[in-house]
């Protein structure tokens, strides 16, 4: 694989791979969990393929703030805008399997604390 590879959610957000896309627009796409945690479980991908929050700067600023802004209308249209958790699994030891920056939109079931 090439550096310039696409990862898997570009191909995703580029529909070369089937998903359920629930929203889109220009800096991002969100499309339900193949393997979902809870009634409502999405991602919510930025178009732009960082690897992970800490591969970050601060020019990925606005994006961050448009990607926090986007989640709550996602469980809002969901039906599930009053209780809904965002996760965001950093590296390997987090649990992150795709090394595309994604946040975890989990909704309709008890959410534990802490998490596990
Ligand atoms: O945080 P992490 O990297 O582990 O999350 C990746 C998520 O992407 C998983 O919840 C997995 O089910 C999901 N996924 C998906 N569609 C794919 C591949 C992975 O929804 N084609």
């Amino acid at each position: 694989m090439s550096a310039m590879a696409k990862t898997l959610f570009e191909k995703i957000c580029d529909r070369e791979i089937p998903a359920d896309i629930v929203y889109e627009d220009a800096l991002c796409v969100a499309f339900k969990d193949i393997h979902p945690q809870a009634p409502l479980h999405v991602q919510l991908v930025p178009r732009k393929p960082i690897p992970r929050l800490c591969d970050a700067t601060v020019e990925d600023q606005a994006l961050f703030g448009h990607l926090l802004l986007t989640a709550p209308k996602i469980a809002e249209a969901a039906g599930y805008g009053e209780a809904f958790r965002l996760v965001v699994n950093n590296g390997a030891g987090a649990g992150q399997s795709v090394f595309h920056l994604h946040l975890h939109i989990l909704a309709g079931r008890p959410l534990k604390w802490p998490p596990g």
